[in-house]
């Protein structure tokens, strides 16, 4: 067996019977779990290759499940939500999610994102192995192999898109990144139009990273256009 094991996280069982059915259909592994408890528990003891997540669980709200499961794994993490405020998607994100579906969704819909996800997974496991093992500008520092970013000696506490963009920033440092160019190899091509979601990560990272924010030394924007990292001396 080696087919890719999927953790369907889903109180709604008409829904989650349309997900495992689809799942069974196209060679998928899967696991279920009704609700946040449950999903904690079955993401550490079987250590799936991606979860599905609906937000609205009975329990506890799919995004507090997104903050467990990252404390200890990368899994990718597609919220499928009936919620479509950008706030939900913010949060959701920002804990640490790969990718968001609203609800109502298609079954190619969610075959596409999954086929997306993976693909964007390995590339970067590809591109983060041959990268080197360390970055550094100025008093920036990224440890890729621990996953870790230093200012100053001074661990910075990134979320996990933070920390994603700042390694894209680093690896095309002096380079103007656009902003569908930085949406894509974050979010996959679902997100490329999702310019306010990105602006609102910049900011959060900006403000870790920069002693003035206002006059940022590490990271340029270029109005209407993207985002460059500059080389410090
Ligand atoms: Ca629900």
């Amino acid at each position: 067996m080696n087919k890719i094991l999927v953790l369907v996280v889903e109180d709604d069982v008409s829904v989650r019977n349309l997900i495992t059915t689809t799942l069974q259909t196209h060679n998928y592994r899967y696991l279920t779990a009704p609700n946040g408890s449950t999903a904690i528990m079955e993401a550490s003891s079987h250590n799936p290759d991606i979860i599905l997540l609906d937000l609205g669980l009975p329990d506890m709200d799919g995004v507090e499940v997104i903050r467990k499961v990252r404390t200890w794994s990368n899994v990718p993490i597609i919220v499928i939500s009936a919620r479509s405020e950008d706030t939900d998607k913010i949060d959701a994100l920002d804990a640490g999610a790969d990718d968001y579906l609203t609800k109502p969704f298609s079954v190619e819909e969610l075959l596409a994102r999954i086929r997306v996800t993976q693909r964007r997974l390995a590339l970067m496991q590809t591109e983060n192995n041959s990268d080197n093992a360390v970055f550094t500008n100025g008093e920036l520092r990224i440890d890729y192999a621990a996953g870790c970013a230093y200012l100053k000696d001074e661990e910075l506490h990134l979320t996990p898109i933070e920390y994603k963009l700042l390694c894209l920033l680093a690896q095309n440092i002096g380079k103007v990144l656009t902003h569908t160019f930085i949406t894509q190899k974050i979010w996959g091509s679902s997100w490329e139009n999702d310019i306010a979601s990105l602006r609102v990560f910049m900011a959060t990272l900006r403000k870790k990273l920069e002693s003035t924010p206002d006059s940022p030394q590490y990271i340029q924007t270029h109005i209407g256009v993207g985002y460059r990292m500059m080389r410090v001396e």
